[in-house]
């Protein structure tokens, strides 16, 4: 048999599959994939369900249905004050996720460099690689994050096509703020180079701090693709729809991977997202506050366990040092035996890295009930002989 492609052959199954699996098997309190145990809104919901009896179920325009992008160009103008052509400007897809393929197979020619900034989401090197672009990548490390101005300065060239970030960042729950945002733009322009923008925590940055699209900076309004996500904006991942807002001339490439990849995406959701987008502000303060409390609420728990905690500016994530606790063994030992021993399930933080030395560190959701964050923490504060 002839070998399948070498990239992705090269990838094992990812890691939040991989905890899944294990914690179902151990019944255990899955705090290690992100997603919520709930069932989202009840009236985003009920949107989607009464379009699925109600409305057209054919293969909706590949661009999206025009009352979401409608809706996504209001929701940029309302929290950004960003004007938005959507007609020109906005495009849905199967989630964020195929928003970064489109975004990653639209831009990239074979032989261009792109910026990736470490710890990063499991998706972004694989999908960059099998575009064709060489990686050049820009580490920050536990506990503060903090970007590293000179090897940031020198991962960009004339060669560099684009910069891929997150912003609220998974897993570190790093919020860029205006300074961190204007040197990335700065060097954007300089290179002549895009930015892709993965924004799916843009609701979840926390303690007042503002979450400011690139595409808002000076400069960057030709050069930015931004990306959201439903599935983190109404507490419903399963959904898969994601929205890119872009220039034309950068939407238009992107739009042509996306018509190749899943051409468009379910019309009962779309239009579920679309009246969830047009809900007032109060529904998108609650979700804010609501999140940051079961931080806390997770914090204060395992800082009592005796876990070191690392601070959490944003996402659904928290990152904690779990030396204290006298554990003998990686990050990857250490979340394997709280999923087994303890009911309890994490990602370890090196999973996020290609290589090198952040071993000690655990990711722990906290976008779940919080009679499952309590549960949590009881079997760990038991597991390891305090709190509970
Ligand atoms: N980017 C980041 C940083 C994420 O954490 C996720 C999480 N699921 C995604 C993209 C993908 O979003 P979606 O589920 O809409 O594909
Ligand atoms: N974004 C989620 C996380 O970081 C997982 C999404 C996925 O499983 N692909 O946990």
């Amino acid at each position: 048999m002839k070998p399948a492609n070498s990239v992705l052959s090269g990838y094992g199954t990812t890691i939040f599959e991989v905890m899944s699996r294990l914690a179902q098997e151990h019944d255990s309190v899955n705090l290690g994939q992100g997603f919520p145990d709930g069932n989202g809104p009840a009236d985003v919901v009920a949107a989607a369900t009464d379009y699925l009896e109600n409305g057209v179920n054919q293969y909706p325009s590949m661009m999206g249905i025009p009352p979401l992008r409608e809706a996504v160009a209001a929701h940029a103008k309302r929290f950004y004050g960003l004007e938005v052509d959507w007609p020109r400007e906005v495009l849905i897809t199967s989630g964020g996720t195929e928003a970064l393929g489109a975004a990653l197979f639209g831009l990239i020619e074979p032989g261009d460099e792109a910026v990736l900034i470490e710890p990063l989401y499991d998706s972004y090197l694989p999908i960059v690689r099998r575009a064709g672009a060489v990686p050049r990548m820009v580490r920050l490390e536990p506990p503060d994050w903090a970007l590293p101005v000179d090897e940031l300065r020198a991962a960009f060239s004339d060669k560099t096509k684009l910069i891929l970030f997150n912003t609220p960042m998974n897993p570190c729950a790093k919020v860029f703020d205006r300074d961190e945002l204007e040197l990335i733009a700065g060097l954007c322009i300089r290179h002549d180079a895009y930015a892709v923008c993965d924004e799916v925590y843009e609701h979840l940055a926390f303690d007042g701090r503002p979450h400011i699209p690139m595409i808002t900076l000076p400069g960057m309004r030709e050069r930015a693709v931004r990306i959201a996500s439903a599935g983190k904006i109404f507490s419903l991942t399963g959904w898969k729809v994601g929205m890119v807002t872009a220039a034309p001339d950068l939407l238009t490439p992107i739009a042509k991977a996306h018509q190749f990849l899943t051409f468009t995406t379910p019309p009962n959701l779309q239009s579920a997202v679309a009246y969830g987008l047009n809900k007032d502000d109060s529904y998108f303060a609650g979700l804010n506050a609501d999140l940051q409390a079961r931080r806390d609420m997770l914090a204060a728990g395992l800082a009592d366990i005796g876990f070191g905690i690392v601070p959490c500016a944003g996402t659904y994530f928290l990152t904690t040092d779990f030396r204290p606790l006298g554990f003998n063994g990686d990050d990857v030992d250490f979340c394997r035996h709280i999923t087994v021993e303890a009911g309890v399930a994490a990602v370890p933080v090196s999973a996020f890295y290609e290589s090198g030395e952040v071993r000690h560190f655990a990711r722990f959701a906290f976008c779940k009930q919080e009679a499952a964050l309590d549960e949590a923490i009881a079997r760990l504060g038991r597991h390891f002989g305090s709190g509970a």
